[in-house]
This record gives structure tokens, C-alpha cells and sequence, in this order.
């Protein structure tokens, strides 16, 4: 009964950024947890996880996009749809991250975080939304959120904007489809070692800073978040929706 509740069979995700990081293990998780899986990457494919997904026994397409380019998500959503037959799961989690004091931000930086971190994450939002409320079966979207969407951390200013927003977006969206059964959550990981935070693990004081402060005592893995995406992705978080939910070894309770 509890193995049915969390089972993913027969049901296909679409996850972004699933070339490395948390997207990558994100992407093994649902297809553990029997989803067949669209894995996207930008510069770097997603073959890689592709053949991971291929080993758990699930089917898999390689999808690449620039998720600044207002034409991708349409597409992704078309592209998976095709590959792999239906569309039930959307993990918005490709984003990125340029650090600077806030009087030291160009333009361009500014523009290209919240182009891949908020308009990109809509974009497909609302893709993902247009095809299953047509498919009218219900679906799930989940978007990968942030500490820095609770909180406003040091020279990230576009970073902590476009995560805020992201949280705002989530608790729109569940307003909208709920009626529809279409879940709309958000994952706010918290530290967690990937090339996202390499600066942080390698700079001496913000490391031990961030040690010493989160309860857990360690950095988290991006496999720390599998038991979360699994939950937000399955029958077991049926009446769960417009929530953020953080996975931080207890930062934010602290
Ligand atoms: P990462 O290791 O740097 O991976 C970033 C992923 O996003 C890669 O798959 C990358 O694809 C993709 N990506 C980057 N720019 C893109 C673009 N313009 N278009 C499409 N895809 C693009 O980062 P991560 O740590 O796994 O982070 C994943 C998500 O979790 C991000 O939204 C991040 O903000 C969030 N997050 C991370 C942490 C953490 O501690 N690591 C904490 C909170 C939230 P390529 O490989 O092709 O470049």
C-alpha cells in the first residue's frame, strides 16, 4: 500500500537542468521511482543521466534547450510529449547563479539570472499548465525554489529576487489548477554540493560559516532531495499544493 502511494509507473516527467547536479539526481529518483523521464541539459547534454534512467528499466529522451530562450519550454513540453508519449510531471529546476555585491550587478548579469530563474520557470509553468489541463488528467509541477526564497543571503540580489519570485509564482499557479489536479509545489534545497555552490565549499570562512550553522552538520547531497521530489511527484501529496518545501538539514529552523 505505501510502495502504490509513492509509485511514479506509468506516469512521464519532464525535470530541466537534468544534465548534472540536482537536476541529474532529481531525474534517477522519479525514474526509481517508475517514471519514464525527459532529462533536459543546455551546453552540456543529458546523455549521461539518460543512461542511468535507461539502467533503473525506464524509457528517456535527451532534450536540449536554453531555458532564456522564450521559444524552449513550448518546445520541451512538444518534444517530450512525442518521445515518450504523455506529460505528467514537470521539474522546473535548470538555474543559475552569478555572485556580486549588489552596486557591482551589470545589466546583462541581472537579466540573464532572472531570464533562466523566473521568466524561463513561468514559461514552461505555463506550457506544462496549457497541456494538462487540456490533457485533463491532472499533473504535478514542481519548481525548484531556494533558501534565498525565504531569505535574502549576500551579493546574489538577482538570485535572491528571481527564488522569491519563484515562491510567489508556485502559490499562484496551485491557486489556479487545483480544481484541475494539478499539484504546483516548490523544493527549497538547502545547501547542497554541486557546481552551483562550488564557490561557497571552496571558500575557507563561508564553509565553515555555513557547517557550523546548519543543524544537520553537513552539506547536503543531491540525493537528499529524492525523498521529497518522489512525494511531491506521487499520489502520497494528493492534497498538497501552492507549498515550499525546504530541505536543509534544518537552516531555517535554526
Ligand atoms: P548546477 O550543478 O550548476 O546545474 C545547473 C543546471 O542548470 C545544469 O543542468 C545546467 O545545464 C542547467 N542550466 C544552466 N543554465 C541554463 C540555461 N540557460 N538553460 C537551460 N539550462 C541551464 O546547479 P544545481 O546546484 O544542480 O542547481 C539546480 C537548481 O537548484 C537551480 O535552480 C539552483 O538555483 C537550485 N538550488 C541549488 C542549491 C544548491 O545548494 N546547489 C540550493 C538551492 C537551490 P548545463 O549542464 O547544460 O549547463
Amino acid at each position: 500500500m505505501s510502495h502504490e502511494l509513492f509509485s511514479l509507473e506509468g506516469r512521464v516527467a519532464l525535470v530541466t537542468g537534468a544534465s548534472r547536479g540536482i537536476g541529474a539526481a532529481i531525474a534517477r529518483a522519479l525514474a526509481r521511482a517508475g517514471a519514464d523521464v525527459a532529462a533536459h541539459g543546455n551546453v552540456n547534454s543529458a546523455d549521461a543521466t539518460c543512461e542511468q534512467i535507461r539502467s533503473a528499466g525506464r524509457e528517456t529522451v535527451a532534450l536540449v534547450a536554453d531555458m532564456a530562450d522564450p521559444a524552449a519550454p513550448d518546445r520541451l513540453v512538444h518534444q517530450t510529449v512525442a518521445a515518450l508519449g504523455r506529460l505528467d510531471i514537470v521539474v522546473n529546476n535548470a538555474g543559475i547563479i552569478r555572485r556580486a555585491p549588489a552596486v557591482d550587478v551589470s545589466d546583462a548579469d541581472w537579466d540573464a539570472v532572472v531570464s533562466v530563474n523566473l521568466h524561463g520557470v513561468f514559461r514552461l509553468c505555463r506550457a506544462a499548465g496549457r497541456h494538462l489541463l487540456a490533457a485533463g488528467q491532472g499533473g504535478r509541477i514542481i519548481n525548484i525554489a531556494s533558501l534565498l526564497s525565504f531569505q535574502g543571503g549576500l551579493n546574489v540580489a538577482a538570485y535572491a529576487a528571481s527564488k522569491s519570485a519563484v515562491a510567489g509564482l508556485t502559490k499562484e499557479l496551485s491557486n489556479e489548477w487545483a480544481a484541475h489536479g494539478i499539484n504546483v509545489n516548490a523544493i527549497a534545497p538547502g545547501y547542497l554540493r554541486t557546481d552551483n555552490t562550488a564557490a561557497l565549499q571552496r571558500d575557507e570562512m563561508r564553509n565553515r560559516q555555513i557547517l557550523e550553522r546548519v543543524p544537520a552538520g553537513r552539506w547536503g547531497e543531491p540525493s537528499d532531495l529524492d525523498g521529497a521530489v518522489i512525494f511531491l511527484a506521487s499520489r502520497a501529496s494528493d492534497y498538497i499544493t501552492g507549498h515550499v518545501l525546504a530541505v536543509d538539514g534544518g537552516w531555517l529552523a535554526r
